[in-house]
């Protein structure tokens, strides 16, 4: 694709100097180079979402969050906490 002149950088400002030559400027952070494939893989390698630590009920046995009242008797830690 061809870029006409009036496309210019948006993140950029262009200034005239006191000496009359153009000068242009970010007006934000503009990375330098591209960010290639290989990079962006090399970041994301550690996005991956872990499995959540299982707990047991000490009551039914049944598989819990830890730290959660237990969803299918309704218990924590031993005691009875949600009436089921
Ligand atoms: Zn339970």
């Amino acid at each position: 694709m061809v870029k006409m002149a009036w496309q210019s950088n948006p993140l950029t400002v262009e200034r005239h100097t006191e000496n009359g030559k153009r000068k242009t400027e970010n007006k934000m952070a503009v990375p330098k180079k591209k960010t290639s494939k290989a990079r962006t893989a090399q970041r994301r390698a550690h996005d991956a979402v872990a499995v959540m630590p299982a707990a047991t009920c000490k009551k039914c046995g049944e598989k819990t969050r830890p730290h959660h009242v237990c969803a299918s008797c309704g218990t924590y830690g031993g005691k009875q906490v949600v009436s089921k």
